[in-house]
């Protein structure tokens, strides 16, 4: 009965992928087949510390990292884990770059669909109180009029039942990528860029962290650092996306 409804519903209110503009046939799917086609996703083996691909035909161990997460030394620069669901490539960065820069929302909310479609592949259901998406400086919300990284966690947490967390930490500094050249320029940029302002929600708690593209870590990894001062039980990072090799993305 669903099915008929929902057939006889496409036909008269066709959806669009927002993409391309093609019609979607499956009113579930959050773009069109052939976009999709040019979504790299990241599979099986990646590094178990940073999430990174590691080369097609290594086994795929418990233990297993990336020649940056080796070259790092156990627990460094902090202790926690990150995944990424795609490669900042093709379609996937397209997507991003119309969302964060073209504002094209529909394409906000395919992604934030995707998201939530490919979570199940990294982390169990139950596994979080919340989630916290990287808090924009106020500045550069009012340029963008929304952070992205909100946006596209919302349906995630709605669809585990956990809190979408907005108010615990601030981003209290402005950087801009483009001010620093080096990784080490960035991440030095970024020092003391976040204030936890409520740490009684992430004391003895299960936080996940959420970024939209995955450069070098350092931001996430700086959000990491102010977080785990409060104390969290566990604490993780998930990112949409993912460079193919590490530097700055508009
Ligand atoms: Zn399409
Ligand atoms: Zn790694």
């Amino acid at each position: 009965m669903k099915n008929l409804l929902e057939g006889f519903l496409s036909t008269l209110f066709p959806r669009s992928c927002p993409l391309c503009r093609s019609v979607i046939l499956d009113r579930g799917a959050c773009f069109c087949p052939s976009c999709l086609e040019g979504f790299e996703t990241i599979r099986e083996p990646f590094c178990r510390r940073c999430g990174s691909p590691l080369p097609h035909g290594m086994p795929d161990r418990e233990d297993a990292l990336c020649g940056v997460c080796l070259s790092r030394g156990p627990g460094f620069p902090v202790p926690f884990t990150v995944r990424s669901i795609a490669l900042y490539a093709g379609n996937v960065r397209t997507a991003i770059l119309r969302l964060k820069f073209g504002r094209e929302r529909p394409v906000g909310r395919s992604l934030s669909l995707f998201v939530k479609e490919h979570y199940g592949r990294f982390f169990p259901a139950e596994a979080f109180h919340s989630i916290l998406p990287v808090p924009l400086h106020p500045r550069r919300l009012r340029e963008r009029e929304f952070n992205q990284c909100v946006l596209l966690a919302r349906p995630l947490a709605a669809h585990l039942g956990i809190s979408l967390d907005l108010h615990t930490v601030e981003r209290v500094r402005h950087t801009s990528p483009q001010s620093a050249s080096t990784e080490a320029e960035r991440r030095k940029n970024l020092r003391g860029a976040f204030r936890v302002r409520r740490p009684e929600r992430i004391r003895g708690r299960s936080i996940l962290l959420f970024d939209d593209v995955y450069t070098t870590g350092a931001t996430l990894e700086e959000l990491a650092r102010s977080v785990l001062s409060a104390g969290p039980r566990r604490l993780c990072g998930l990112t949409l996306a993912r460079s193919p090799s590490p530097g700055i993305h508009p």
